[in-house]
């Protein structure tokens, strides 16, 4: 089956002559007065245009905002071309030409990332985004393309997304757990810890410097929800698992976005991670499914029972059957029973563990290629290979 996957290219426009600088810029300006101002009497390339109406109408951007020009995919063209010495690339962009009255098109001399070059491909162009920052002409070039992936699997790797660690991954062949991340928590505290000594200190350059702080923040953050999401998908890939993560409330796929979207503020991008976590999955040719993540923390992953308590930190604990076992790991291991289709109330039966998607279905392979069920009660706990000092085994 296939999964489609998208990559957004920054690709800057260089050694642009003054005739496509000016037609870069009118048609830039162009476009921001017309997402403020529909009435307004602009001369914008037709596609353009339309994109302008789009924008004012779906985002209503304010007036202290500048919008990126949008351009449709079939008005763009991206070339290589190792014989001229100027670029080895060149974009196609279109703009209004005052001088000839109406639409026309520029080639722009353009410098594509090297590790993105496969991708330039016309076929795999969506919409995308003309940006004009520090001076320079940037292409936000959206990629789009099918990459087949596997509908057989030998276990599943349940993800659990938590606050205290950016994500917890267990087998639910043996509950073999891995604990990912830098806590999130500590490197929040950190910042802020630093931001509130400045803020103290120098009343004037505080504001930027927090600010560029803000900046630093977020990107350490995103370092480590991509090196989290790497080491997930290498751990599923050497047994060829399939993955699953809890989906938290506040998280939907927003299908225009093709991406997952948060409509509450976490203090852990959950999104993002959702977000990177798919994406590099279905590159790795791997699938990777949302798993409703409602009472997972609260219930028992060994007996189904509710009646559990979390009063030490990091624990539950089950009144109904005396499990004792590390939080986050319960939960990924009711995660991954979730995405297996069965309800963990009820005895664990042989049928089939069969993920259901609309559209889809994934095979769990067992011993001998027959399907089985990939986890019971008696099977599991034999292997605790986990990186948490804190965690032992809950018999
Ligand atoms: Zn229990």
């Amino acid at each position: 089956m296939y999964r489609e996957v998208t990559t957004t290219v920054c690709i800057r426009l260089h050694s642009l002559t003054q005739r496509k600088e000016f037609l870069l810029s009118r048609e830039y300006s162009e476009f921001q007065t017309a997402v403020q101002d529909g009435d307004a009497d602009i001369d914008l390339y037709s596609a353009t245009s339309q994109q302008a109406d789009k924008v004012r109408s779906n985002k209503n951007p304010r007036s202290d905002t500048t919008q990126p020009v949008v351009l449709r995919n079939d008005c763009i063209t991206i070339e290589h071309d190792e014989e001229t010495f100027l670029s080895e690339w060149w974009f196609k962009v279109p703009v209004y030409d005052p001088n000839r009255g109406q639409g026309n098109s520029i080639w722009c001399p353009a410098i594509v990332p090297d590790k993105h070059e496969s991708l330039m491909k016309d076929e795999y162009i969506s919409d995308s985004e003309l940006v004009h920052e520090d001076g320079n002409w940037y292409v936000h070039l959206v990629c789009t393309r099918s990459v087949a992936v596997s509908e057989e699997y030998d276990d599943v790797l349940a993800v659990d997304m938590g606050a205290k660690w950016i994500a917890v991954s267990t087998f639910l062949s043996d509950r073999d757990t891995a604990f990912h991340g830098k806590r999130v928590r500590d490197v929040r505290e950190h910042y802020k810890q630093l931001r509130k000594s400045i803020g103290k200190a120098k009343v004037r350059q505080g504001a930027q410097v927090i600010q560029r702080l803000g900046d630093k923040e977020s990107r350490t953050v995103e370092d480590a929800l991509h090196k989290t999401a790497n080491e997930i998908v290498a751990r599923a890939r050497k047994r060829n698992a399939v993955i699953v993560f809890g989906d938290m409330t506040g998280i939907r796929f927003d299908n225009d976005k093709r991406r997952y979207v948060n409509d509450k503020t976490h203090k852990m991008p959950f999104a993002k991670m959702a977000n990177f976590l798919t994406y590099k999955a279905h590159l790795d040719g791997r699938e990777c499914l949302p798993v409703e993540e409602y009472d997972t923390s609260v219930t028992c992953w060994r007996c189904g029972s509710q009646n559990t308590n979390r009063e030490v930190q990091g624990r539950i604990k089950c009144h109904s059957c005396g499990l004792d076992d590390n939080a986050d790991k319960n939960g990924a291991s009711n995660i991954g029973q979730r995405a297996v289709g069965k309800t963990i109330q009820s005895p664990l039966s042989a049928a089939g563990a069969v993920v259901a998607q609309p559209k889809t279905q994934i095979r769990l392979k067992g011993p001998d290629d027959e399907t089985e069920s990939a986890n019971s009660p008696e099977d599991v706990g034999l292997s605790f290979s986990e990186g948490s000092p804190r965690v032992h085994s809950w018999e």
